[in-house]
């Protein structure tokens, strides 16, 4: 039987380091759209994981590979081939303008990734003095400590210092901080082509114009943080295909894994080719399972049928927000794009997220300032009204009681 609240919240308390605020709900079960608590209380996901469970919970096709998979095997290491990684590796270099997939474990984990890959090229060009990586303000890449030098917020860095060297955050959507830079020893730019745990911060149509002219001129790369944006989330396979960016390599991971942890890089071959045979590795990296849930969401996500869904509920979603605007002071403008969206809001986040959890309503936070949403791609239009229907008493009690 499932431990009560009380029970649970007082050994988290005591036997887990406390990096974590957590809610006052105990899950106990989940299933497409919605999280079950232990007092069989239901709640609609407005949040996905944080962006991980793209195909809600326990999707069927999902769940067949993963039980598929354990039937087989757990693990057999990277000195062996591993079909499920060379399947899912196959789907993405298909469906992508890349050529080759390195695999790992989390978001962090492909940044670093990013990082050697960036100043590993470079060096392979003789061009070793390039090692420069150029980042963006309000960016969030991780917290290891490579992608931890890369997050523009100061506060996360606080105490953990010396960051890794030759890193500098610039102003975020700013074509003159781009054009002042100087390229001599520049190996790399990363962006995220939305910043979302900054904010839900998306890039001008100048910015990603300079950017491109950059890529295009300069000896430098681009790089793509697409931890939180890819595989469908934007109505795109790729989030950078949204803003008609190209960059050079992407960092993946959060919805890729069905759930289950795993995080990759797409290389292009004049990248991959600089890359030799023990210049990288990792245990756990494509792990079997992993991959062969992440096999079972491609297949599922890339279709023109599902990108074309997730942009037509985009449109009607945004629209909802803007309601918001229009009808509550607290709201000051709907951000995003597709099912990445956001409310920019002069409301006590906390409060409000709290009343929602009571209300039967997860959602989230972004920044200081703005309310989260990143429902399951595969939410139903009568899943979001209803959402829609709680989050709008839950503001109107706000309102009313502050
Ligand atoms: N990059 C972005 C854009 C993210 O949103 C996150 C996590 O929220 C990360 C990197 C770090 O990913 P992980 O928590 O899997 O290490």
């Amino acid at each position: 039987m499932a431990q009560s609240l009380v029970d649970i919240t007082v050994k988290d308390q005591n036997y887990i380091l406390g990096t974590y605020a957590r809610a006052r709900v105990h899950f106990v079960e989940a299933s497409g759209s919605y999280l079950i608590d232990n007092s069989g209380k239901r709640y609609l996901d407005l949040g996905s994981g944080i962006s991980v469970s793209a195909l809600g919970h326990q999707h069927p096709k999902v769940s067949q590979a993963i039980e598929k998979q354990l039937r087989s095997f757990v693990h057999v290491s990277n000195l062996y081939l591993n079909q499920s990684q060379v399947d899912l590796a196959e789907i993405l270099i298909l469906n992508t303008s890349f050529d080759k997939v390195f695999f790992c474990n989390s978001g962090t984990e492909a940044n670093e990734a990013l990082i050697k890959f960036s100043r590993k090229y470079w060096f392979q060009k003789k061009q070793a003095h390039k090692t420069k990586i150029i980042s963006f303000e309000d960016s969030f890449h991780g917290r290891s400590y490579g992608a931890l030098s890369l997050t523009g917020q100061d506060s996360m860095k606080l105490g953990f210092g010396p960051m890794l060297a030759d890193i500098e955050s610039i102003p975020w959507d700013d074509v003159r901080a781009l054009e002042k830079l100087d390229f001599t020893n520049i190996a790399a730019i990363i962006l995220e082509p939305i910043q979302a745990e900054g904010g839900i911060n998306t890039p001008s149509k100048e910015f990603i114009t300079a950017l491109n002219k950059i890529q295009k001129d300069q000896d430098v790369l681009l790089l793509a943080d697409e931890i939180q944006c890819s595989i469908g989330r934007l109505g795109y396979k790729l989030g950078s295909e949204c803003f008609g960016i190209e960059p050079d390599m992407v960092s993946i991971a959060k919805p890729i894994g069905g759930g289950l942890p795993l995080g990759c890089v797409l290389l292009k071959d004049l990248q991959a080719n600089k890359i030799a045979f023990g210049d990288h590795g990792t245990t756990f990296g494509g792990n079997p399972v992993a991959c062969a849930a992440g096999l079972a969401v491609c297949q599922e996500v890339f279709t023109d049928s599902f990108l074309s869904a997730v942009k037509k509920k985009s449109l009607v979603f945004k629209k909802d927000l803007d309601q918001f605007v229009a009808e509550f002071s607290c709201f000051t403008k709907v951000k995003g794009e597709g099912l990445l969206l956001g409310l920019e809001t002069t409301l006590e986040l906390p409060k409000v997220l709290a009343r929602a959890l009571d209300s039967g309503l997860v959602i989230l936070r972004a920044g200081s300032n703005v309310i989260r949403f990143l429902p399951p791609l595969t939410i139903t239009l009568d899943e979001w009204r209803e959402g829609m229907e709680i989050f709008k008493e839950v503001i109107q009690k706000e309102v009313q009681n502050g």
